[in-house]
């Protein structure tokens, strides 16, 4: 057992209202500067949707991540002979269009006007190449709340009833709030053919080094999720840095700071290094078991010890008890990975959305004779939807978790209007009294001290030994790509 320490970042999709403050002090703190414009380290994106940059879930285009065959991983994109011939030229990254050309208004305009019959207008121009814009053709969120186009959720590979986009009493909308993944088997950092990127062994962040990076862009290919970002201005790599000089000194994040709908946790994981890649050999749909495989109990003697002699300091193995993460994650099994099927096992985790509660209105069922909650399988949202996008495949992980959240739902609404709590609701869920207390607490009024539990930590004073270690990955490990 080889156990090192993650720090991770949940997003409970219910309560995602998309008005974007996170990307907007992301955007502020991070990437307002020249060569950036375009990045959004942090985005949101409407579901079904394309995304941004459009169409990044399809690897058939991009061909990002990991396959798994003969026992082994190797990266879709690259092997020696591709990495050779693509050293200048990358064909599958996305175009400037798949993101958007990067824009902002001529405000000078407005108080600089000469006098006219008509108003002044605070018109367009490119932040890239200075010209004038008459017609702005994308923008970071320009499918924003588009989820029932023909454009947009149509082309939506998640979607496995393409009809249904056509048909609005079927229609659904959410927000997929999206960060780095600061992935435990990370694309990125294997790619990189001049070693700039590398994931901190004493908290997982995955980093470029800027000094290093010789802006190859093997990078950007390789991430599945499209969260490694190309500087025109500086030639280098950038990506989010998961706020690591604030999670040092013990503060959350700027956009799980800033977050509205109060959706975000943070906080660490255990995991064992030496089950990593074995986990990614699994089939697609038992990806969220070996997941959850790997990530350890903290309250563990051994694993423990196991942590100790790594390096892992006891305010890390308090704060990996206390975790909102591991709680979500491992003892409820409601934050389920983005795309596991990627095999980069992502460390930021979702918690499905249970969809309007009243979209099965009129039909009968259990669950709605003790309340007005439909049951898992007449979603508005599709499980094959939430599958495709939260489970690799499998519905049963996802209904787990929807059926758990309907309990805790059915549990609190009895209880706030002093009625009988329906027999073996909870207890179906694999819930009891007072796991669904602490539960409800966690989801809804639960304080920034408990949606955040971050150690801080002094680098200076780490045992060396500790930065050397993160990731369980043979790949990476045999070729020394770990900081
Ligand atoms: S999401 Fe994973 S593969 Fe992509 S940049 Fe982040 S760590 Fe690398
Ligand atoms: S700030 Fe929070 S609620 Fe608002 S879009 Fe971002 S993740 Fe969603």
């Amino acid at each position: 057992m080889d156990v090192r320490a993650q720090l991770v970042m949940v997003f409970n999709l219910d309560k995602c209202i998309g008005c974007h403050a996170c990307s907007i002090s992301c955007k502020n703190i991070w990437t307002d500067r020249r060569g950036a414009e375009y990045m959004w380290w942090n985005n949101v994106e409407s579901k079904p949707g394309v995304g941004y940059p459009k169409g990044w879930e399809d690897q058939g285009t991009y061909k990002g991540g990991w396959v798994a065959g003969g026992n082994r991983l190797r990266l879709r994109a690259l092997g020696k002979v591709p990495t050779l011939l693509n050293l200048f030229f990358q064909p599958n990254l996305p175009k400037l269009t798949d993101y958007y050309e990067p824009f902002d208004f001529d405000y000078g305009n407005l108080y600089g006007a000469g006098d006219a019959d008509d108003q002044p207008v605070a018109g367009a121009f490119s932040q890239i190449s200075g010209r004038k814009i008459e017609s702005i053709q994308g923008g970071p969120n320009w499918d924003d709340d588009l989820s029932g186009s023909r454009l947009y959720a149509a082309n939506d590979v998640n979607l496995e009833d393409r009809g249904i986009v056509e048909d609005y009493g079927r229609m659904f909308l959410q927000y997929l709030p999206r960060i780095c993944n600061h992935c435990l088997h990370p694309a990125c950092v294997a790619s990189c053919p001049s070693r700039a990127i590398y994931k901190r062994g004493e908290d997982g962040i995955v980093l470029v080094d800027q000094n290093v990076c010789k802006g190859w862009r093997f990078c950007t290919t390789a991430c599945p999720y499209k969260k490694v970002y190309f500087n025109w201005d500086s030639g280098k790599a950038e990506k989010c840095i998961f706020c690591f000089p604030r999670t040092e000194t013990g503060q959350c994040n700027a956009c799980a700071h800033s977050c509205v709908g109060r959706i975000r946790y943070v906080g660490v994981l255990l995991y064992d290094t030496e089950r990593v890649e074995q986990a990614l050999l699994e089939p697609d749909d038992r990806l969220v078991e070996a997941h959850r495989a790997v990530i350890l109990d903290p309250r563990d003697p051994a694993v423990r010890e196991a942590a100790r002699k790594n390096g892992v300091s006891a305010q890390w193995l308090d704060a990996a008890v206390n975790s909102p993460a591991y709680a979500l994650v491992k003892e409820f099994g409601l934050a389920l990975p983005l795309h596991p099927e990627f095999r980069t096992f992502p460390m930021a985790y979702y918690i499905p959305s249970l969809s309007p509660v009243l979209s099965v209105e009129g039909e009968s069922h259990e669950l709605m004779e003790h309340g007005l909650f439909p049951e898992v399988d007449s979603m508005r949202a599709p499980l094959s939807y939430l599958a495709s996008l939260l489970s690799g495949g499998n519905r049963d992980v996802v209904a787990a978790a929807l059926a758990r959240l309907i309990a805790l739902r059915v549990f609190t609404r009895a209880k706030n209007l002093d009625q009988p709590v329906p027999g073996g609701v909870l207890e179906r869920a694999g819930l009891d009294e007072a796991a669904a207390v602490r539960l409800y607490r966690l989801l809804t009024i639960g304080g920034y001290g408990e949606r955040n539990v971050i150690p801080a930590q002094q680098r200076e004073e780490q045992d060396p030994h500790v930065r050397k270690g993160a990731g369980g990955f043979g790949i990476l490990k045999k070729a020394g790509r770990r900081k």
